[in-house]
């Protein structure tokens, strides 16, 4: 009996089509094009439906509801498919995996995010090929993760980076290695793949809890930081200079980091750098973060973080708890 894989297009590239405004998404239009794609109907392939979204977004408009609306749909097919694909755009795909990754907890089933640089409608396209490898993936491999298969890599969504943005190569998981090289063949290194769960599906309904990242730069004046930890902010991804180092001269900057944290804010400490970990105690710089309350992020990426600290703080967590998950590894989203 052939798999059966749902696809949920949420927008993005791969299905726009060309507008005065450039590229919009359009209802119809990719299922349109897939409907004359024999390809997608070769011996071998999965059997698949496509689920469209109303309103299809470029997914410089996803919010978090949207990450809580693609989970539940997944959810509500989760029996009925062998694999799931969502149809993404590129800008911020690595928050929705991210955000799948840990929303869909308990997941035993492939979720592949994919999308691309130019429409299928195009002659000259990465849509085809993308749409068609993420197809055998889902169909075709028990890797019971959220994953990003872009170009020729299958990345672990919750450590995978837009780095990209014009290139077919567009992700890449910078501290963790590909799951998958997708060349001649997809060789899956079996080795990175989590195992299955022992728990069965299940996605959690969450408050809408305020999250918000900064990335710090030379010469910001506490006032900045000040305002943007204001109430009612919960958890503050905080992006550093290497090994998670900031301004360490400024009284009124730490004592803005230092209020917000004795008010319950959460303040995550992650690198600017693409590459490597948090360390806040290899400078004085950074141990100045950590005297304020600042908690290392480890090798997160600044996605991974978001999606995370809006995962575990809309579960209604403490402060505390929240800190302590924020620095544990749940989905293989951090090394410890
Ligand atoms: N702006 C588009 C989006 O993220 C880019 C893409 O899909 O590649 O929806």
């Amino acid at each position: 009996m052939s798999k059966r894989v749902y696809i949920a297009y949420s927008g993005g590239t791969i299905g726009m089509d060309n507008s005065p405004a450039g590229y919009t998404p359009r209802p119809g239009f990719l299922a349109a094009q897939t409907q004359v794609m024999p390809e997608l109907r070769a011996p071998g392939m999965p059997e698949y439906t496509l689920g469209e979204y109303a309103p299809l977004l470029d997914s410089s408009n996803i919010t978090p509801q949207d990450w809580l609306r693609m989970a539940h749909d997944i959810a509500k097919h989760y029996n009925a498919y062998d694999g799931f694909i969502v149809l993404h755009g590129t800008d911020t795909m690595a928050y929705t995996a991210s955000a799948l990754a840990f929303l869909l907890s308990g997941l035993n089933k492939p979720v592949i995010v994919t999308g691309s640089q130019i429409p299928l409608s195009e002659v000259r396209n990465d849509a085809r090929v993308n749409l068609i490898t993420s197809l055998q993936i889902a169909g075709g491999l028990a890797i019971p993760e959220v994953c990003i298969c872009f170009g020729s890599r299958l990345l672990r969504g919750c450590r995978a980076a837009k780095i990209n943005a014009d290139g077919f190569q567009a992700f890449d998981s910078p501290n963790f290695p590909p799951l998958g090289a997708c060349g001649v063949d997809i060789q899956i290194d079996w080795k990175l793949v989590r195992p299955a769960p022992t728990e069965t599906l299940a996605v959690k309904d969450l408050s809408d809890p305020h999250v918000a990242a900064l990335r710090i730069f030379p010469g910001m004046s506490a006032g900045v930081l000040a305002n943007i930890l204001q109430p009612p902010l919960q958890g503050l991804v905080l992006e550093t200079y290497g090994s998670g180092n900031g301004p360490d001269r400024d009284p009124a900057l730490r004592a803005a980091l230092r209020d917000a944290v004795d008010r319950g804010v959460v303040i995550v400490n992650v690198t600017q750098c693409l590459t490597g970990a948090v360390d806040m105690a290899a400078y004085a710089t950074g141990s100045g973060l950590q005297q304020a309350g600042v908690i290392g992020g480890y090798d997160l990426t600044a996605e991974a973080a978001l999606a995370k600290l809006y995962y575990l703080l809309g579960l209604g967590l403490t402060p505390e708890v929240v800190k302590m998950q924020m620095q544990q590894d749940l989905r293989g989203e951090l090394t410890r």
